[in-house]
């Protein structure tokens, strides 16, 4: 008989069954919790602590620093927002960045758009590990990393932004996600206006940056409002939309979606797929738009910030 191990920090045995429970300071007095199967992996890289567990009912779930990155169960609602509100509202996505994404989906999304004008994805991951680990516990979402229109570097994502400084007109993205883990460990630095200068040096002036903001409207408006007025203070138009994922804290995830050109319009996608059903299983051009409305509470929070 083979023994299974449940030895991590964030799982314990309630009952006769084995809970990962995600607590952490960003989120206080509450926790988001799975039944775990088993452990599939557990290390601690260079950068950070990784597990990687099968769960009872979402599937194989990829936690880093004990908070969770991705659920095989509803990965496609955030993969597919925060890469289609973007590409979906330029004209001609060229040229495309993405910082972190190490297990790939935003890649795998991206890559349904190489027929309608996106001819070259780069992404840069701090972590060999998680690429390497997506693949194999993530098949589903890591399926397009060796892609010949994808060019993955290894690297910190904001030392990659602060080389490029120098960069030609011709040289810079049209589109830039920022898939990144949440602002303590390798990430802590792309939530603060040094990174967003640098995302706008590397953008082109009519470009869309787009960037999960870790928080969301239940959890900490208050942080949002501070968000949204550090990405104002570099991007002249900056917007805020949310998608449903049962898998983060408090079950909703947001997006600053932002562009150095005032007059682009962000909440209206230019193309229109819906009626390729076979292309997106979250997004279509209703939810985009409808992924800008809030309650009115939080409407009003954020535009009296
Ligand atoms: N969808 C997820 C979420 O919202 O929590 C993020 C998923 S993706 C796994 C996050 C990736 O960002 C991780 O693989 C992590 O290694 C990477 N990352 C963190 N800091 C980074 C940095 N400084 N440069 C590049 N990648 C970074």
């Amino acid at each position: 008989m083979t023994l299974v191990s449940f030895a991590h920090p964030t799982i314990s045995k309630i009952g006769d069954k084995h809970w990962f429970h995600e607590i952490n300071d960003s989120f206080p007095g509450q926790s988001f919790g799975l039944e775990v199967v088993r452990i599939l992996h557990h290390s601690q890289s260079a950068f950070q602590d990784i597990l990687v567990f099968e769960s009872a009912t979402f599937g194989n779930v990829l936690v880093l620093n004990g908070i969770v990155q991705c659920t095989e169960k509803d990965e496609f609602a955030y993969q597919e927002l925060i890469t289609h509100v973007p590409v979906m509202c330029h004209e001609k996505p060229a040229k495309v960045l993405v910082i972190g994404g190490g297990d790939c989906g935003v890649v795998r999304e991206l890559v349904k758009h190489l027929e309608d004008g996106v001819e070259e994805i780069v992404m840069v991951e701090i972590d060999r590990a998680v690429i390497d680990l997506s693949i194999k516990y993530l098949p589903n979402m890591a399926k397009f990393h060796n892609h010949p229109k994808v060019k993955i570097v290894i690297e910190d994502g904001f030392k990659f932004l602060e080389r490029l400084s120098s960069l030609e007109d011709s040289g810079k993205y049209d589109v830039i996600i920022t898939d990144s883990s949440d602002p303590e460990g390798p990430a802590q630095e792309f939530f603060d206006t040094g990174y967003y200068g640098l995302l706008k040096n590397a953008l082109k002036p009519d470009g869309i940056v787009a960037m999960q903001s870790s928080e969301n409207i239940w959890l900490n408006l208050p942080y949002l409002c501070d968000l949204l007025n550090k990405t104002s203070q570099v991007f002249s138009n900056v917007e805020y939309c949310q998608c449903y994922m049962p898998s983060y804290t408090s079950g909703q995830l947001g997006l600053v979606i932002a562009s150095p050109a005032k007059s682009r319009d962000l909440k209206n996608p230019v193309k229109n797929f819906d009626d390729r059903k076979d292309l997106f299983k979250y997004y279509n051009s209703k939810v985009h738009e409808a992924s800008f409305v809030l309650p009115t509470w939080a409407a009003n929070a954020l535009e009296k910030r």
